[in-house]
C-alpha cells in the first residue's frame, strides 16, 4: 500500500475525519528505519529498533478513536462507529481481532463529556513519536512523551524537533509525568499487566485514559462517580516494563 491507499482504507473502515486527515498530514516514514521505509504504508506494526515495534495504523487509529478527541463529545454516533468496526475484515493485520463488537457497555451521560480547549495529553511509550506526531495532528494543546529507552527519546526528539507543542521525557511513564498532571487524556501504548495507580491520579475528572492491558484495549472514563470502563479484546502489544520500587 501507499499513503493514500492506507488512509483510504482507515477512512472506509469508518474512523473519524480528523483522525484519518491526521494520517495524511505525516509521514510514517520518517519514523522508522530506512530498510523499512518501503513498508511505511502497510497496515502492519513495524520494528523501530531496541526490540520495539510501531503498532500498526489500525490498532493506533482506534486508541485515538476511543481518546475521543472530535469536537462534538457525541458518543452515540461513536459508539455505532465503534460497533461497525467490528464487521470489517482486515487484511495484514495479523495481530488485531475485532470481534469487540457486542462487548461495549453503553457510556453514561455524554454531557460532562465536551472536549476542553487547550487539552494536555500524555502518551506513555511514545517510541518513534509517530503516535505524538499523530495527536499533534489532532488537537490544539499540549502533547507529552515518556519513554524509557533513550535511544528511542533522543530519536524522536529529532524527528519532532519542529513539533513546537509536543514534549518527550525519558522515564518509567508507568508513574505518568508527575510535574505535568493533571491531563485531559491519556494513551498507553505499550501493554500493562495491571492499570498503574499514577496514571488514574494524574487524569482529570472527565478525562480519559486508554490503555492495552494484556491483550486487550481499555478506554477508561474518569467521572465524578468514579471510573467507567469499555474493554476492547483481541490485541498484541509490546510490554510496559515497570520499574520495581525496591
Ligand atoms: N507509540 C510508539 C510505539 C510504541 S512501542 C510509536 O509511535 O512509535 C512501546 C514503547 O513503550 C516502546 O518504545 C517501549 O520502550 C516503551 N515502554 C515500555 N515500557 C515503558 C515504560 N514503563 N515507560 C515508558 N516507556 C515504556
Amino acid at each position: 500500500m501507499n499513503k493514500k491507499q492506507l488512509v483510504g482504507s482507515l477512512k472506509s473502515q469508518g474512523f473519524s475525519d480528523k483522525i484519518v486527515s491526521s494520517f495524511e498530514k505525516m509521514d510514517r516514514e520518517r519514523f522508522i528505519p530506512i530498510d523499512l521505509k518501503k513498508y511505511a504504508y502497510e497496515d502492519v506494526a513495524l520494528e523501530i529498533g531496541q526490540g520495539q515495534t510501531i503498532s500498526q495504523p489500525y490498532t493506533i487509529a482506534f486508541m485515538l478513536e476511543l481518546l475521543e478527541l472530535g469536537d462534538d463529545g457525541n458518543f452515540a454516533q461513536k459508539d455505532n462507529l465503534i460497533s461497525n468496526f467490528s464487521s470489517v475484515a482486515h487484511r495484514d493485520a495479523p495481530t488485531t481481532h475485532p470481534k469487540f463488537g457486542n462487548q461495549i457497555i453503553p457510556t453514561p451521560d455524554s454531557s460532562q463529556n465536551r472536549l476542553p480547549d487547550n487539552l494536555k495529553i500524555l502518551e506513555v511509550g511514545s517510541g518513534s513519536g509517530y503516535v505524538l506526531a499523530l495527536l499533534n495532528g489532532i488537537v490544539n494543546g499540549k502533547i507529552y512523551g515518556v519513554e524509557r529507552l533513550s535511544v528511542l527519546v533522543e530519536k524522536s526528539r529529532e524527528t519532532l524537533r519542529n513539533l513546537k507543542n509536543v514534549e518527550v521525557f525519558e522515564g518509567d511513564g508507568s508513574k505518568g509525568l508527575e510535574k505535568f498532571a493533571p491531563f485531559d487524556r491519556v494513551l498507553v501504548s505499550a501493554s500493562a499487566d495491571k492499570v498503574p495507580e499514577k496514571l488514574i491520579k494524574q487524569l482529570k475528572v472527565g478525562g480519559i485514559l486508554v490503555i492495552p492491558v494484556k491483550e486487550s484495549i481499555f478506554q477508561i472514563r474518569k467521572t465524578k462517580n468514579g471510573l467507567v470502563e469499555r474493554k476492547f479484546p483481541g490485541f498484541v502489544f509490546v510490554p510496559l516494563v515497570e520499574k520495581r520500587n525496591v
